[in-house]
């Protein structure tokens, strides 16, 4: 027998919990579930990741963000504010409950099957995020051990070769932090040169610098044919080149699983094959089945769609959705805590 639900969040990411917030301070039921943690794609962040947006763009609800420099966020500083962000506001999340399908039924409500249980909802919001699974270069030896798409510590690579295969932003900050931790660094990129208006200003001039310096090879306009355990083979301009490396990174982007949407019967659409919804409304050609946060671009050739330009699909929703006016969302959340603070104040009797 399925639990019947009003409304259903899947993702406590950012945008998940954010929209949490403004479903709970207009007084509404919903059951809010989460694959992992909240915060779950922030998790795998390398430790000390820095964002690049600014702490107030990737606020919540109106509640600052404080930094312990007052500079940006670190991974470490943005999970610390999304637990407080749950705590504060009594959120309350079922964690580690996979939702497997989502299944419109005749009478306009949705059955949602989890990795737990089995409800029935009358609408359903997906705020998962476009960062599922690593983009594969798919050549021979790309499971092998010492190979990873995922960069998690420097320390890992002190005194070891390190091939980096990518010229984005996580690429080109795990190239400088490895070679500061005393790592022999490579990078190998597909194109000529890095996209200069796309890489943190703060990382490009340093990038350039070690290169140019020769503490970091760089193969330019190159790819990545083979990995074996003690070396990888690229083809580049120069003709083929056999690269020693203890340790291969292989931070070429990452990809959306559009597997629910594409099941509820939402429309995919171009090559990010992202959901397709009303602009107006976040709703998706589903009637009642609405779509928030990065979920919403699927998966992203190039990053348009950030925390900062997100906190918008809420109010969307929450006007769709006819409930408080969400342009009071801040307010709300403000005199809640202002209420909470109170609360605690006042004297035992
Ligand atoms: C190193 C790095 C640095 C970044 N820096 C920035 C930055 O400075 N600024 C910025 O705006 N963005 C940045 N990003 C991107 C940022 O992580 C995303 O913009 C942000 O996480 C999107 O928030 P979201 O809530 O839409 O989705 P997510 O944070 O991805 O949250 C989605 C949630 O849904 C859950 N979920 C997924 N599938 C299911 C399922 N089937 N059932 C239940 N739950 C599910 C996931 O576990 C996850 O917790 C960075 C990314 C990386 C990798």
């Amino acid at each position: 027998m399925s639990k019947q639900i009003t409304t259903i969040v899947i993702g406590a990411g950012p945008i998940g919990l954010e929209l949490a917030v403004a479903l709970k301070l207009a007084d509404t039921k919903y059951l809010h579930l989460e694959a992992g943690q909240i915060g779950q794609t922030i998790t795998w962040y390398p430790k000390q990741a820095q964002f690049f947006s600014s702490p107030d763009r990737i606020a919540l609800c109106g509640v600052p963000l404080q930094t312990v420099n007052q500079s940006k966020a670190t991974r470490e500083e943005y999970l610390a504010y999304l637990r407080s962000i749950v705590q504060q506001f009594k959120l309350s999340i079922n964690t580690y409950e996979t939702v497997t399908c989502i299944e419109p039924l005749k009478d306009h409500k949705f059955q949602v099957t989890t990795s737990k249980s089995t409800y029935e909802a009358q609408n359903v919001i997906v705020t998962i995020g476009d960062m599922h699974r690593a983009r594969k270069i798919n050549v021979p030896g790309e499971d092998l051990p010492h190979v990873s798409h995922y960069f998690d510590e420097p320390h890992k690579f002190f005194n070891q070769k390190l091939l980096i295969v990518g010229g984005k932003n996580s690429a080109v900050e795990a190239a400088i932090r490895c070679h500061r931790a005393g790592a022999k660094v490579s990078i190998s990129y597909r194109r000529d040169q890095f996209n200069e208006r796309s890489i943190k200003y703060w990382l490009l001039p340093e990038i350039k610098w070690l290169i140019e310096n020769k503490k970091i090879d760089f193969h330019p306009e190159s790819i990545v044919t083979r990995i074996t355990p003690t070396h990888v083979q690229l083809d580049s301009m120069t003709g083929p080149q056999k690269i020693e490396a203890d340790f291969a990174l292989l931070l070429t982007g990452y990809e959306m699983d559009p597997s629910l949407f594409q099941h509820a019967g939402v429309k995919l659409q171009g090559k990010n094959r992202s959901p397709q919804f009303d602009n107006q409304t976040m709703e998706t050609n589903i009637p009642g089945l609405y779509v928030a946060g990065t979920a919403a671009g699927g998966t992203q050739q190039s990053y348009k769609l950030f925390i900062e330009n997100c906190h918008s699909h809420i109010v969307k929703i929450m006007r769709s959705f006819k409930l408080k006016d969400p342009t009071q969302i801040n307010e709300l959340a403000y005199t809640h805590l202002q209420k909470e603070k109170t609360l605690k104040q006042l004297p035992e009797s």
